[in-house]
């Protein structure tokens, strides 16, 4: 078998024992690896109703078919448990070095099952696999943990993911964290590890490269595309400015959401301020010495896009750490925008703290525009939030909010569990202020302004996200036509051949929003990264990554494949959360979309219509082949997708 390592390591922490597994090629083959070999032990190892920060949730590490390849964009690995934030399934991916690591020490997954009585770390090294004591890792800071790991090892190299310090607090949005910055950032994942004592897994291989079927066919696919990364606008902008490149141009088309969603707007000035260029000239590595574009971009294994910051200087006294990277533009959103803060030093190190104790960026800032809207609003006060009053536009406190939210220090433990279930405690009607879907802070991309994106925040099985499926300016008819070789033919590929406006929210949207929300899904299986490969703007199409994988493994396989491994994905997703007992009643958006037209900028007075969304709903649940009744995955829709040990475990 080419590719793979071939083996899956189960750690049962209750035991402290280890073994491994070597499934067969035809198991590869249907679920690929990553998000799909993750929902395959949650599915089958997980009993109905687990607590998911108990010993029965099953929380599992795995890359893919071509982790570690040498191509751009396939050293991500995905992290799989149910979700202690939403509920129900949680899957998030994070790229770096780790991924490709863990593969060439051996494994293709990691399955931890049960819950250690004393903090431990699993270190693995050249096949050789063993827990060990990490009591004197445990409050420890990523970055801390990282020095201390590589100096105990005598591994300078080393590469760990772990749960930070809020993991270990149980914070309901916490991370799994790799090279301090990378994370595993949706669904409180890092919550699962720390509640399992597991801080970290450390992997070292002594030797890298992956045996392949046809390593000249993937040389040739990397050869056709690296021109890309000079000559092609999207991929140049990312890697110069990062994701935080496109802070402006959400501002100016009214996307980006602005005092907790009730603007799509801060104005071009301010937005300006926080900007990825602002970020470029002001903090990124090198910014004094003008050597930015050496110094202050990172990458993951074997990538040459080179997306990742690296910032450094200082804020209100406060260093800012190179380890820490730079923050993404979600970040930068969620800190900025949300909480209308223009002092992207104060971003900058909100990332930072976010980092190091081990938070998603997107549900912590979130959380934090909504503690400042219920202290706008008059729900909570000084006495309350321990004097600290949380005004629109003010970094310091904002900063200050989220340091006692990471520690769990007075009213920051009632937001480390989250804004929905924030709202909960503090009552008063707190709840308009909650946007989330699944209970899951919304990322910085707007449904009034991205229309499809209302419908997959509502259906994915893990909450409101943004790298789910393709956004709605991607299949335009103008955009198709003016850009025949790369848009239109990768739609084509992905038999997408009836474009739309933006704002159209109809059966042909909801088309749309399937098909590349089974791409995007497929990609995760694949362990592929969504600024490298994807349907629309991206590096290569999806053509490229079935080809891709074709290469490394020696398979016959084409992009349907692919694709079809997408489906199941999502379905088993779909099919965990029907046994956990969701049904369409859970895919409903936060009233303020639907009844609170935006205010100011060129979004000015829209709202996502309500008619329209209730359609597409219907339309896509047709689509995916899932009963309108409950909104779940019929037997005969998971038996087509090789299913049927599912099927079995489906309610009613
Ligand atoms: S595009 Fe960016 S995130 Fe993706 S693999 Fe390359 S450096 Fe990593």
């Amino acid at each position: 078998m080419y590719g793979y390592a071939g083996k899956v390591l189960h750690v049962d922490l209750t035991a402290g024992s280890l073994r491994v597994e070597e499934p067969a090629e035809a198991f590869y083959r249907t679920y690929l690896g990553g998000s799909a070999l993750g929902l395959h032990y949650l599915l089958r190892h997980t009993p109905p109703g687990a607590d998911p920060l108990g010993p029965e949730n099953t929380l599992t590490f795995a890359v893919s078919a071509f982790t570690g390849a040498p191509i751009s964009g396939q050293s991500r690995c995905s992290v799989v448990a149910r979700s202690p934030l939403t509920d129900g399934v949680g899957s998030s991916e994070a790229g770096g070095f780790f991924p490709a690591e863990l593969k060439f020490a051996g494994f293709d997954a990691v399955v931890v099952h049960g819950s250690s009585a004393r903090p431990v770390y699993l270190w693995i090294k050249d096949g050789q696999y063993e827990l060990r004591d990490a009591s004197h890792l445990w409050g420890k800071t990523t970055t801390e943990v990282d020095r201390l790991l590589a100096e105990e090892l005598g591994e300078p190299r080393l590469q760990v993911a772990q749960a930070g310090p809020a993991g270990e607090k149980r914070v309901r949005f916490a991370a799994v964290m790799n090279m301090a910055n990378r994370a595993n950032g949706r669904g409180g994942l890092g919550a699962v590890m720390g509640a399992k004592g597991l801080k970290a897994v450390a992997v070292r291989a002594s030797k890298k490269g992956l045996s392949m079927a046809d390593p000249e066919a993937l040389r040739r696919i990397m050869k056709t595309s690296q021109p890309n990364v000079v000559g092609d606008g999207d991929i140049e902008d990312l890697g110069r400015h990062g994701t935080a490149g496109i802070v402006e141009s959400q501002d100016a088309t009214g996307g980006l959401p602005t005092r907790n969603w009730r603007s799509g707007s801060m104005g071009e000035e301010r937005a300006a301020a926080i900007s990825g260029t602002a970020l470029f000239q002001e903090y990124l590595r090198g910014a004094a010495a003008g050597t930015q574009m050496k110094d202050g971009r990172d990458t993951c294994y074997s990538c040459a896009v080179r997306c990742k910051r690296v910032v450094e200087g200082e804020w209100a006294g406060r260093v800012l750490l190179p380890a820490s990277g730079g923050p993404e533009y979600e970040t930068i959103a969620v800190f900025g925008s949300y909480c209308d803060v223009a002092d992207l030093g104060a971003i900058v190190y909100a990332n930072q703290l976010c980092n190091e104790h081990g938070v998603d960026t997107i549900s912590a800032g979130a959380t934090m525009a909504f503690a400042v809207e219920c202290f706008e609003e008059g729900l909570i006060t000084t006495a309350d939030t321990g004097g600290l009053s949380l005004r629109w536009g003010d970094g310091e406190a904002m900063v200050a909010m989220l340091e006692r939210t990471l520690r769990r220090e007075g009213f920051g433990d009632v937001l480390a569990e989250g804004s929905f279930r924030a709202a909960e405690r503090i009552g008063r009607g707190a709840e308009r202020f909650v946007m989330t879907a699944k209970k899951q802070e919304a990322p910085a991309h707007m449904p009034q302004v991205k229309v499809s994106l209302g419908l997959v925040y509502a259906v994915n099985p893990y909450g409101a996200d943004h790298q789910s499926s393709e956004h709605d300016p991607y299949y335009e008819a103008d955009l198709l036509e003016k850009s025949p070789h790369k848009y239109g033919k990768r739609m084509t590929d992905m038999g997408l051949t009836d474009p739309q406006p933006e704002d159209a929210l109809n059966e042909a949207k909801a088309y749309y929003a399937l098909r590349t929300q089974c791409a995007y899904q497929a990609m995760n299986a694949a362990g592929a990264c969504q600024f490298v490969f994807g349907p629309a703007w991206q590096l290569m199409g999806m053509e490229e990554l079935a080809a891709a994988i074709a290469a490394v493994t020696g398979w016959e396989f084409d992009l349907e494949e692919l694709l079809t491994i997408g489906a199941r994905t999502l379905n088993l997703q779909r099919a965990y959360n029907a046994v956990e007992g969701f049904t369409r009643e859970h895919d409903t958006l936060p009233r303020r979309f639907f009844d609170e037209p935006l205010q100011g900028g060129a979004s000015n007075g829209k709202a996502l219509a309500e008619e329209d969304w209730r359609a597409a709903r219907e339309a896509y649940y047709r689509l995916a082949g899932w009963d309108p009744a409950t909104g779940n995955p019929t037997r005969a829709t998971l038996e087509s997708l090789g299913l049927g040990w599912v099927a079995q475990r489906l309610p009613g």
